[in-house]
C-alpha cells in the first residue's frame, strides 16, 4: 500500500470514528408509548398530563425542574436516570417527577 493509501485509509477511519461517537451521544426521544413511560404517564407536554389519573399533577411540574432530569440551560431534551438510554422533553412530565432541589 503507497504512502497516499495508508493516509487515505486512516482519515476514513478517523471520519467513521467520530460519525460513531456522535451517533452514540445522539439517544432517542422517550416514546409517550413506551411501557414504562406509559405505566408512569409521562408525556412530552406536561400541560397534556392525565389530571383525572393524577391528581396530584401540577402545571408547574416540567422535567426541566426535576431533580432526575439531567437538564443544562437551554436544551430541549436530556436524559432521565429513569429512563437509560432515552431522553425526555425539558417540557414533559411523568408521576415520578421530584421537584430539583427539594
Ligand atoms: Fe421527567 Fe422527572 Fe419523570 Fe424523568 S422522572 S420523566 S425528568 S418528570
Amino acid at each position: 500500500m503507497n504512502r497516499e493509501r495508508r493516509v487515505f485509509m486512516l482519515v476514513v477511519s478517523a471520519i467513521s470514528a467520530a460519525a460513531a461517537a456522535s451517533l452514540a451521544r445522539a439517544q432517542a426521544h422517550l416514546d409517550e408509548k413506551d411501557p414504562q413511560a406509559a405505566a408512569l404517564g409521562y408525556v412530552e407536554d406536561s400541560a397534556k398530563a392525565d389530571e383525572k389519573k393524577f391528581p396530584n399533577h401540577t402545571a408547574s411540574q416540567i422535567c426541566s425542574s426535576c431533580a432526575l432530569g439531567q437538564f443544562r440551560t437551554g436544551e430541549s431534551y436530556a436524559n432521565c436516570t429513569l429512563f437509560p438510554g432515552k431522553q425526555v422533553s425539558a417540557k414533559g412530565w411523568c408521576n415520578a417527577f421530584v421537584k430539583r432541589g427539594a
